[in-house]
């Protein structure tokens, strides 16, 4: 493996490794012997290959993580040292920042310098935070009434783990989501079973690493590579599950939860987005310009929230429209690995011909390609694209894309922004540029989203609860709402 960039010799040496799962305290491959080939996005060339997962290797995952759960010292651990563990995790993974911010990189194609801040920064500090919660779990007393029953009572509420959690993620933030489902499994007690996307599982692999080295027992953390039809699916609807947690798109989160519901298994759905930016007539406009741009082209566009419809009161549209632009353009698209590039590849071939097939879509319809509009390779590379003139019910409006492209309507009054932005089968975020604090505060309880942000976008913290309305999910990530999600409430009730 020879990099036009020069990478840590601990992220090359990791990369040609055998890549294997972690199933309880062993390293294997795939029961059948079959590998899925991963490939570098910036130059389409052969990376790694891993396991791909069977039904039966999965099945040997869940199990080792039930046992963990059921029968092991895990389960007989005290919160403080459950908080201790998790809070040594993240100092391995900032011990070993560069090394899967590379890896982060060459997997996915973005670049390594943003993983580093972005990506591993906010899996730290996630699992920091959730490392707190372990020891702030609490339940509460409750003086019954219980008319049938004579005698005096004690009754209380436990909240208690919720098990074995299947976990199963996209390929557009590999570590940080697995760490956002990591973290609270972790903190109440849980056992995981983790399922990276087909793509990008490479620094999964790595972080299972870090996790025995941390001192968790066997089979409390277990990673199984591979296909998401077969391993996926057969994770998502295995019987010993408690809990199955899902980043990724409405399509499979739909089965997902199908099947979960055949058991009652516990769902929490993080799925697709298609969000709104807001630009009010006293906004900021060249704040408001740039931030649209970075809430859009970030990660290639390859964000859940990413700011991919945007609103403009119609005596700035144009303005606004020329500044964005004129910021795509001034992009520079490359490798990853390159420091001075603003925008890497995306992240597959395919990925590449269906953003692509949604920007020659907006050129048959007649919009106008106000930047950008080209793709290439070698690698999947694709131009920030900024699209004028579309009708709001057309699919670039409605559905999602997750490339880096922005479509653009104005609108005339605050009543009709809202309606434009509620106007999506999704929920997930919206952003509202305006320094003008009655018409903001009057507009947000109006979204139809899980977050809303005032002069910023996708502005993500530990402590924020992050989720999404409609088609966009179920459930919550972050927060005292995920610590929630892992847990199961029992009531207690003892006649003295
Ligand atoms: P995807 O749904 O194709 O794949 C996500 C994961 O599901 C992968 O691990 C895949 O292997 C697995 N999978 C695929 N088919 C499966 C099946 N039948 N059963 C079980 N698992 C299966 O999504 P993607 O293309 O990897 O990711 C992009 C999508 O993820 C976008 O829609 C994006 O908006 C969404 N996303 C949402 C959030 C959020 O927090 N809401 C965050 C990141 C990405």
């Amino acid at each position: 493996m020879t990099h036009a960039f020069p990478v840590h010799s601990d992220t090359q040496a990791f990369v040609q490794r055998q890549h294997r799962m972690l199933i309880g305290a062993d390293w294997r491959g795939a029961s059948d012997g079959a590998t899925l080939q991963l490939l570098n996005p910036a130059n389409g060339q052969a990376l790694a290959q891993v396991p791909a997962a069977t039904v039966e290797d999965v099945d040997q995952a869940v199990r080792a993580a039930r046992q963990a759960f059921d029968d092991s010292p895990w389960s007989r651990m005290r919160p403080r040292e459950r908080q201790n563990l998790l809070w040594k995790l993240a100092d391995l993974i900032e011990r070993d920042a560069q090394v899967f911010a590379e890896l982060e990189c060459l997997n996915n194609g973005k670049s390594a310098q943003v993983a580093r801040v972005m990506d591993v920064q906010m899996a730290i500090d996630s699992l920091r935070y959730m490392a707190g919660w372990a020891t702030k779990i609490e339940g509460t007393t409750v003086d019954p009434s219980l008319p049938l029953f004579d005698g005096e009572f004690h009754a209380y509420v436990r909240r208690e783990a919720v098990g074995v959690v299947g976990a199963i993620v996209a390929w557009n933030f590999p570590l940080l989501l697995a760490c956002w489902k990591l973290g609270p499994a972790l903190a109440t007690g849980c056992s995981v079973v983790l399922k990276p996307a087909d793509e990008t599982p490479l620094s999964a692999l790595k972080l299972a690493e870090l996790v025995l080295e941390a001192g968790y027992p066997a089979g409390v953390f277990n990673v199984v590579t591979g296909v998401g039809a077969v391993a996926g699916a057969a994770l998502s609807a295995h019987p010993l599950l408690d809990k199955v947690t899902f980043t990724g798109s409405t399509e499979v989160g739909k089965l997902i939860g199908k099947a979960a519901m055949d058991s009652m298994t516990r769902v929490t759905l993080e799925l697709g987005g298609k969000s709104p930016t807001i630009i009010l007539a006293d906004a900021d406009l060249e704040v408001a310009a740039a931030g649209a741009a970075s809430a859009i082209f970030f990660n290639q566009g390859q964000v859940c929230c990413a700011g991919s419809r945007l609103y403009v009161h119609r005596k700035h549209f144009d303005r606004v429209v020329a500044d964005i632009a004129g910021i795509a353009n001034g992009m520079k698209l490359g490798n990853g690995l390159d420091p001075s590039i603003d925008m890497g590849p995306l992240i597959s071939a395919k990925q590449q011909a269906r953003v692509g097939r949604y920007i020659d879509m907006g050129r048959e319809l007649g919009a106008k390609v106000a930047c950008g509009g080209e793709y290439y390779g070698p690698g999947y590379f694709v131009q920030p694209t900024v699209i004028a003139d579309v009708d709001q019910q057309c699919p670039l409006v409605q559905e999602e894309i997750f490339g880096p492209v922005l479509v653009a309507i104005p609108f005339d009054d605050m009543d009709e922004a809202i309606r434009l932005a509620n106007d999506s089968a999704y929920g997930l975020g919206a952003s509202i540029w305006s320094n003008d604090l009655a018409q903001v505060h009057r507009m947000v309880p109006r979204i139809k989203s899980g977050s809303v942000w005032v002069n910023c976008h996708s502005a993500l913290d530990p402590a924020l609860p992050f989720g999404g309305y409609k088609l966009s999910g179920v459930g919550r990530e972050m927060g005292a709402a995920a610590i929630e999600h892992y847990t199961e409430l029992k009531s207690v009730v003892m006649k003295l």
